[in-house]
């Protein structure tokens, strides 16, 4: 096919979802002059948390967070989204709410244009209902159906994709900046210098705690303020080997120094006469080599309260969190192994994931994978290739994240891969030395002269 065709000679694009990354992608895919059959089951059958028939209902907060685009990567994620013509963004600016710097909307005003707008699209047909199983004539599917995919279409996928890859539950541990932590107090060391199949023999960064320390630690996790699960979270997830460590240190003061917190077969680099009495372990969670995962460390304790705790370990005293801790009903596939780089599934092509599906977090994280899975699948449907964007814009580093740049383990418990907000941390570090405080900036700035240079060089690609 070529773009010289006109719509109706085009098969059409088949969406699964109408939720914030569906709807973008629908928007992006008619953009392009490619006809769209956007398929969503509310309000013929509803899920747990959403209220509506609408597009794009927000199912908890109202704000998209920081709209600084020159020091924040969500922010960054905004800016570059307007770029590219974002229908979320759009219909989120036109409904925002006094925020602060966050970009906050009026909800039912946004759901509404989304709505609208995708309504009165031409190109855009909407059909109400749960789809099963994407029948084997729809040429290009994207499944976008979001963290409670309804039972039966992940049935479908769990038959696609294999018993192990789609999770039901995220269980998430921190992930700390690496250039945050303290390698005065901190080494690098495997557990008996073991080297394994990819190491080096000091892989892991090692923070050692004292008796004092230990116990002072093991209290304020029990005393913590942990966060309820939702009443539609009924079954609680927990199963050996990914027990969040507050229920851990329930069990007995000294399970946790038997468990993720063990000392065993590790030297303190700075004081190697002394014993540590529990050592706190980190390993490199993306292969940039910036962010590193609090091993064993998924929790159910308040965002706040993890914060304090944590910065209490010694060598984490001024710990920056790219991620905090988590356990909350959620449909993810494994997606570095299962998808290709253009977000299809490589065992069945024809279906290509987006949004919080596919490993991402976050409303304004799961419409920029919509909007991305949209462009990729519409110039598939032109015969062109999209190239994929920088991995030094946030939507590449997003994007990388989800398709390759996660490291797999697999001692984090049943599946190491698990969601993230877009955050500087998954950007390739800057190549000339730049000072701290000019970091994010400089990051932020670069991004946008990428992102310029990509939507250049696509433009110019669809000309010829
Ligand atoms: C309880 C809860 C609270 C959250 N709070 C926040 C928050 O405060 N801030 C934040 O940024 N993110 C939050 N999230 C995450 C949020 O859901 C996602 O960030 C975002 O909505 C995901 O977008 P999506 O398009 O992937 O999925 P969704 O927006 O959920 O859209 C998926 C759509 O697919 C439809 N669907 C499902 N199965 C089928 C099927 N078989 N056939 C047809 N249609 C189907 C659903 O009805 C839905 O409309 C929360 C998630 C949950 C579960």
């Amino acid at each position: 096919m070529t773009s010289a065709q006109q719509p109706s000679q085009i098969e059409p694009v088949h969406i699964i979802g109408g939720g914030l990354s569906g709807s973008e992608a629908a928007w992006q895919i008619a953009r392009r002059g490619v006809p769209v059959v956007l398929h969503e089951m509310r309000p013929v059958r509803s899920t747990a948390v959403h209220k509506s028939g609408q597009f794009a209902e927000l199912v908890c907060s109202n704000s998209f967070r920081s709209d600084d685009a020159t020091a924040s990567a969500i922010g960054l994620l905004h800016a570059e989204m307007r770029r590219l013509g974002s229908l979320i963004m759009q219909a989120a600016d036109a409904h925002k709410l006094p925020a602060g710097g966050a970009l906050a909307v009026d909800r039912d005003g946004f759901a509404a244009a989304i709505t609208a707008a995708l309504e009165n699209d031409p190109l855009i047909a909407i059909q109400r209902e749960e789809i099963l199983l994407p029948p084997a004539e729809w040429e290009s599917v994207i499944v976008a159906t979001g963290p409670l995919t309804s039972p039966a279409l992940a049935d479908t996928i769990r038959a696609l994709t294999g018993e192990a890859s789609l999770a039901f539950f995220d269980a998430i541990a921190p992930i700390v900046h690496r250039d945050t932590i303290d390698f005065d107090i901190a080494w690098f060391q495997s557990r008996y210098d073991k080297v394994g199949p990819a190491g080096s023999g000091a892989d892991y960064i090692n923070c050692p705690l004292t008796r004092p320390q230990y116990d002072a630690f093991i209290d304020a996790l029990l005393a913590g303020e942990k966060t309820a699960f939702h009443d539609f979270e009924d079954t609680t997830p927990y199963f050996d080997g990914c027990l969040p460590i507050e229920v851990m240190a329930k069990r007995g003061r000294e399970t946790l120094r038997h468990g993720p917190m063990k000392p065993f077969g590790l030297t303190d680099a700075h004081r190697p006469g002394e014993k540590p009495y529990a050592v706190v372990q980190l390993r490199q969670d993306n292969k940039l080599g910036t962010l590193f995962n609090m091993v064993g460390f998924q929790t159910k304790l308040k965002h706040g309260e993890q914060a304090l705790i944590f910065r209490t370990i010694p060598g984490l005293a001024n710990a920056e969190f790219a991620r905090l801790g988590g356990l909350h009903r959620n449909t993810f596939l494994n997606s570095p192994k299962l998808l290709d780089e253009t977000l299809r599934l490589k065992a069945l092509p024809r279906l290509r994931f987006a949004g919080q599906i596919t490993g991402c977090e976050g409303y304004v994280e799961s419409a920029a994978i919509g909007l991305l899975a949209g462009r990729f699948a519409a110039s598939e449907r032109l015969g062109e290739t999209l190239r994929l964007p920088p991995p030094t814009t946030a939507h590449g580093a997003l994007i990388g994240h989800i398709t390759g740049g996660h490291i797999e383990t697999i001692d984090a418990g049943a599946r190491s891969f698990q969601p993230m907000n877009v955050n500087f941390g998954l950007f390739p570090p800057l190549g000339a030395r730049v000072a701290r405080g000019e970091q994010k900036p400089a990051l932020c700035t670069r991004a946008l002269a990428d992102l310029e240079a990509w939507t250049g060089a696509a433009l110019r690609h669809a000309a010829e």
